[in-house]
């Protein structure tokens, strides 16, 4: 085995890592910075469309988001070339023998390429099986009316149930967990719990089932969600969870059957909440209203060009910690695209989320759906509240 001076490793080392790694990929030129050699691309070592692969000059290494490769020059050329590591080293030291011939590199690229296929395959297959798994789901949803669903909406002030609203109730919903189990690699996935929830469907453009958005409630606490331990750690783990794929999806909760005007908001109560508030007060307004839930916050807005500092809020190193910034990435396939026939689009902001970070999501939404001819608004519940609250005191 060829053994090297630390003098020589440092030097093919030296140079940025994005030179070394910007032979074999695209930079984003949108998400990268590169003054502070900040660099980003589609990963070269998994099939991808958005850029999760990120490479760091000030600490010479690169690190994917999306699969976890990670490492220093010596290593992306090991992976990337099937190297060694002599061999590695000797090909950023420039060693003329270490250079590989255009042959193999052809037979390299067209491997990486193959395998890329397959593996942009087995996730298609994944999620149209995670799919029709939540369409089933769905499928065994049954009406709220009458149900321990219509009593826990009717505990916050959200029955009775609206006609057409797109939401479910099923009795005895599993609750998926995992635990680990002694001298396996990955935990054993197991049904922790099984009660009462809601369901409602996530949907796409085209109007075609995306995936089903599940809430566990307490059946013995009326109103209130199903504060579940994880009996390892004794944490409160999420009463949601979401079965399928997010992709230009959205809950639309009340679709009329012809609309001008959207309200949208990220969590589901919180539209309902100014649904009902609306159709009591603005009637008129309220029949030409569509009401969607995002699903999640950041989903309203899409993905960011870039993140920016928070004002407050630190990391445990005690740096500003960074949210997604407010101007939209045009190029995120995955967010939710509007019709153009609405001309009037409302982003609720929930007082009880991190006000600056909602601030940012909703400058993306606003430049994201911009069009000649529409206006968009934000309207803020007051601080530290969201719009139940609202209708809860109001009732
Ligand atoms: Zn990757």
């Amino acid at each position: 085995m060829t053994r090297f001076a630390d003098s020589e490793i440092a030097r093919v080392k030296d140079g940025p890592i994005s030179d070394a790694i910007g032979r074999y990929v695209d930079w984003d030129r949108a998400k990268s910075v590169p003054s502070k050699g900040d660099f980003w691309a589609c990963c070269p070592f998994h099939g991808e469309k958005t850029p999760s692969f990120h490479c760091d000059d000030g600490k010479g290494i690169y690190k994917c988001f999306g699969c976890g490769a990670t490492g220093d020059h010596i290593r992306f050329v090991q992976e990337y070339l099937g190297k060694s590591f002599a061999e590695a080293v000797e090909y950023l030291g420039g060693s003329p023998d270490a250079q590989t011939d255009p042959e193999t590199e052809a037979r390299l690229a067209a491997e990486r390429e193959r395998k890329r296929r397959e593996q942009d395959a087995a996730a298609e297959r994944y999620r149209e099986d995670e799919r029709r798994k939540a369409y089933a789901i769905w499928r065994e949803g049954r009406p709220l009316p009458g149900t321990e669903a219509e009593a826990y909406l009717a505990a916050r002030r959200l029955a009775p149930v609206m006609d057409g609203l797109r939401l479910r109730y099923v009795p005895s919903q599993p609750y998926w967990h995992q635990k680990k189990v002694s001298g396996e690699k990955k935990p054993k996935p197991y049904v922790l719990y099984s009660g009462p929830a809601l369901l409602s469907p996530m949907t796409r453009p085209d109007g075609t089932f995306a995936g089903v958005h599940i809430t566990w409630f307490d059946p013995d606490r009326p109103g209130k969600k199903l504060a579940l331990g994880d009996p390892e750690t004794g944490e409160i783990l999420p009463a949601k969870k979401i079965r399928g794929s997010k992709r230009q999806a959205a809950e639309r909760l009340i679709m009329p059957a012809a609309f001008d005007r959207l309200v949208i908001g990220e969590g589901r109560e919180t539209v309902l909440s100014a649904a009902r508030a609306e159709k009591a007060k603005r009637p008129d307004r309220f029949v030409r209203t569509a009401f969607w839930a995002s699903i999640d916050l950041q989903h309203m807005g899409g993905n960011a060009t870039e993140t920016v500092a928070h004002p407050t809020l630190k990391t445990k190193l005690g740096r500003p910690a960074r949210v997604p910034g407010p101007v939209p990435d045009m190029s995120d396939e995955a967010a939710i695209p509007l019709p153009e026939f609405v001309r009037e689009v409302v982003t609720l902001g929930d007082g009880d989320s991190d006000r600056f970070t909602a601030e940012q999501v909703h400058a993306r939404a606003a430049a994201r759906w911009a069009m000649t001819g529409r206006t968009i608004v934000a309207a803020w519940a007051p601080e530290g509240k969201d719009f139940n609250d609202l209708a809860m005191e109001e009732a």
